[in-house]
């Protein structure tokens, strides 16, 4: 039998502006208002259709222009039943190009192609592929985007609770917005992530008040997310730290769970390296005795292979869902949250098939 290859790799960008209730301002370089998808589309020989997502936002076309002239002429022709090795291979090819940004990013986006069509070759979801097991419902939390008002966010942050939500997660950086947070939070856990915006005194002091307060975890606190040392001083506060969105690869992984005292690494799927790494690296969290966070801010195939990855996970990963307001769903029947809990979709591959009249009608490149 000849073996299914691949035969068109194609990337796909779709902007689908979102409400989210708040100025769109302070987590990213100007106003955030769109989800900016970079959709990976690979077809098979057997004319089988992947689907994988390559993290966007505001370096979409960038990662766009990387993947169209140099990772998918080198894929045409290869086998797509052995995602990891594939996967291996064209990081070596691509090494000089970074290990992190743009490359990892489009690998990420292919990776969970060939996942996607690995799973559907077996006739059962990537969860099933992975698993005797997987759970059937995942509990998500909402992510709040930054507000920068008490007011707004503590009414956002009653909202989330009143539909059910039993964890919130703030994008405040400064204390009047958290403790109204807190004050409005009932008895949902709260998680703050400050996106590196803090100097290691002031983490320090802040952490102290958050272990008061009864904080869940603190995420990337201080800047860079790299400074693995200075987080191993910040655990010594005592309260739980997360981090990882911003690392690629379990190598990077390996030397953050071993250095850093982090009680939750947060892999994203669209940046790590995909399906493939992820998985490597929940293999070292295991071995740690440490429950993975993903980082899943997303609406596409992301969002969907991450949740396919938390049914299968040891310890009881809660999905991170982007408290926002999409003008569209790219996929029919999405799986929200609804009380809190989200059902894994159990089609083949990751588990719905993307609807393509929203791809027509946001796509832009
Ligand atoms: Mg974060």
């Amino acid at each position: 039998m000849t073996p299914e290859v691949i035969r068109t790799v194609e990337t796909i960008l779709l902007s689908i502006p979102f409400a989210d209730g708040g100025a769109g301002e302070g987590l990213t370089p100007s106003r955030w208002s769109a989800l900016d998808i970079v959709l990976v589309r690979i077809e098979t020989s057997e004319g089988r259709v992947g689907w994988g997502e390559a993290f966007g936002y505001f370096c979409a076309e960038a990662v766009k222009a990387m993947m169209d002239r140099s990772i998918a002429p080198l894929m045409i022709g290869k086998r797509t039943d052995d995602p990891a090795a594939l996967g291996e291979e064209l990081q070596r090819r691509m090494a000089l190009f970074g290990r992190y940004g743009v490359t990892m990013f489009a690998l990420s986006g292919v990776d969970i192609a060939l996942w996607d069509l690995r799973s559907k070759a077996a006739g059962k979801s990537l969860g099933d592929l992975l698993s005797h097991a997987p759970r059937d419902t995942i509990p998500a939390y909402a992510s709040l985007v930054r507000y920068g008002d008490a007011g707004v966010a503590a009414a956002f942050t009653e909202r989330a609770v009143s539909e059910g939500y039993g964890h919130v997660k703030l994008h405040e950086i400064t204390k009047p917005e958290i403790a109204a947070c807190d004050a409005a939070r009932g008895n949902s856990a709260l998680m703050v992530d400050v996106n590196c915006s803090w100097s290691q005194q002031e983490a320090r002091s802040m952490a102290r008040w958050l272990s008061d307060i009864g904080c869940f975890w603190l995420e990337e606190p201080i800047f860079p997310p790299e400074d693995f040392d200075g987080l191993a001083d910040l655990a010594r506060e005592g309260l739980a730290l997360s981090a990882g969105e911003n690392l690629c690869t379990h190598w990077q992984f390996a030397q953050m769970i071993t250095s850093a005292a982090i009680r939750y690494p947060q892999p994203s799927v669209t940046k790590v390296g995909g399906v493939s790494e992820f998985l490597k690296i929940a293999t070292l969290a295991e071995r740690a005795g440490l429950t993975l966070m993903p980082h899943s801010p997303y609406f596409g195939p992301g969002y969907l292979a991450t949740l396919q990855l938390c049914s299968i996970l040891p310890g009881e990963a809660i999905f991170e869902h982007l408290y926002v307001w999409p003008a569209a769903q790219l996929y029919p029947d999405m799986p929200l949250p609804v009380l809190g809990r989200i059902a894994r979709p159990t089609g083949p591959g990751l588990g719905i098939e993307p609807d393509p009249a929203v791809i027509a009608r946001y796509r832009t490149a």
